[in-house]
């Protein structure tokens, strides 16, 4: 018997959620401005706007929510928490934070100057901000590859270790306060880094005497495509894989809204004492004491159990093959989707499902409110929306890498039929594609500009 995928639990509380009409999509989606960010969740049929804190808790997280240690100062559920992340990721440190972002603004402010460097595989966009926000650089060094949505190599999310030793070179390691690895690469399609280029990466870093941060957010499922990828590691465990990953890091962020399977939540690890200590003065202005870090005893709970859970193989396996069967249905419908399918998330080539609009018109957002309009499904442009900017020095505009259109799958939420109407609107859409206009955009903030922005249809 061979099955395709199997949800491995059962649903014990259930969401309804509110279809609504055409027309009255239209005439929400107008007056946000054109903007998904702001359309009210309940207006929305089927949410793929985000993986991050979507996650549906087990029965398991919610009873020890129950019994969560709300003590101001060394709380029994910190201690479960550190328990967790040292169990599973091996760092002997570990600061609670609110979410990932807070993480890196954390770390970020104590180690990164205004003109400094930090180079990653590619930079999440709240980790971009934070490092821009202290007049740093952020720097992407993705391999090509990562650019070209056609071909599927296993590992597409790794780091070009050439370019970033040029670059290493260039600027000067001392511009370089630390450098970091994003596992699952989120902003280039959710792609895999193999263990070979964590190690190289990693080897990298340290000859030039720069501190290594891992972007942990979603660490799980990086170690599930290793071990499906990587032949000399189909025999190891995931948790195993795991350890071996973060063992060649200093240190990381994590936002624990991903791969521990929860609703808030994240934190800094740390294998420097002295590093901490720098970095817990910031923390209790910031998010509050040592011990909870902007959280509740009852998050740290969800996500020491959460952290156990996310590392299962039958959730890896079931998770993985979830994800590929969306990029199945959308491939079908006729979209063209970024191959292969990552983790948490499919990722369509809006640029070339669309080739009629130009880029600075963003395809994917256009794509990403038609998909609204068309059926009530909310997702998200990863393209020159969100990452488009004014080059400092030139004053010029410099667009994305890829126009995608990221269809995300918050974790044990959706079934398999949820999947199957998310394709039958993309194969309607699709019906009518080339009548798509693109949008332009009327009022945008200064950073993170996408989730405020105001747009109209050309
Ligand atoms: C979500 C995410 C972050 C930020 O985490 P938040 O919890 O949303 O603040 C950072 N890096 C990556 C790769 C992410 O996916």
């Amino acid at each position: 018997m061979t099955i395709p995928f199997i949800e491995p639990f059962r649903i014990k509380v259930v969401e309804p959620i509110k279809m609504t009409d055409r027309a009255e999509r239209v005439e929400i989606l107008d007056k946000v401005k054109n903007n998904l960010f702001k359309v009210p969740a309940e207006d929305v049929f089927i949410d793929l706007l985000t993986d991050s804190g979507t996650n549906a808790m087990s029965d398991r997280q919610w009873s020890a929510m129950m019994v969560g240690d709300e003590s101001y100062a060394g709380a029994k559920s910190f201690y479960k928490f550190e328990q967790a992340v040292k169990d599973i990721l091996g760092f002997p440190y570990v600061l609670p934070t609110h979410q990932g972002r807070a993480a890196e603004g954390m770390l970020f402010s104590k180690l990164v100057k205004a003109g400094q460097f930090v180079p990653n595989n590619r930079h999440f966009d709240t980790t971009h901000a934070n490092v821009m926000a202290l007049g740093a650089h952020p720097m992407d060094f993705s391999v090509d590859a990562a650019e070209d949505s056609a071909i599927d190599p296993p590992f597409k999310g790794n780091m070009d270790l050439e370019k970033l030793e040029v670059f290493i070179n260039e600027v000067g390691a001392e511009n370089i306060p630390l450098g970091m690895l994003t596992i699952t690469n989120n902003s280039a399609a959710g792609q895999p880094v193999s263990m070979d280029n964590i190690r190289k990466t990693a080897a990298m870093y340290h000859r030039y005497g720069i501190l290594f941060i891992i972007d942990a957010c979603r660490f799980a499922e990086n170690a599930w495509f290793i071990k499906t990828r990587d032949e000399a590691y189909a025999g190891k465990s995931i948790r195993e894989i795991v350890l071996e990953m973060f063992s060649y890091a200093d240190g990381c962020t994590m936002s624990a809204k991903k791969d521990a399977i929860v609703n808030i939540g994240g934190f800094i690890g740390l294998r420097d004492e002295k590093l901490k200590l720098r970095i817990s003065e910031k923390l209790i202005i910031h998010e509050g004491f040592i011990t909870y870090g902007g959280l509740s005893g009852r998050d740290l709970e969800a996500v020491a159990q959460g952290l156990y859970e996310g590392v299962d193989e039958d959730y890896l396996r079931y998770r993985e093959s979830h994800t590929r069967y969306l990029g199945k249905v959308l491939q079908d419908a006729g979209m063209h989707v970024y191959q292969p399918t990552g983790g948490h998330a499919v990722y369509v080539d809006a640029g070339k499902t669309l080739p009629h609009i130009p880029k600075d018109q963003f395809p994917g957002a256009a794509l990403a409110n038609m998909m609204y309009v068309e059926g009530g499904v909310r997702t998200v442009e990863i393209g020159s929306l969100m990452f488009g900017h004014k080059d400092p020095a030139s004053g010029e505009m410099v667009l994305a890498k890829n126009e995608l259109l990221r269809f995300a799958i918050p974790r044990r939420v959706y079934t398999r039929s949820h999947l199957d109407y998310v394709g039958e609107v993309a194969k309607d859409l699709m019906a009518h594609a080339d009548t798509i206009r693109g949008l332009r955009i009327t009022w945008e903030p200064e950073l993170l500009r996408h989730f405020l922005a105001d747009l109209e249809w050309v």
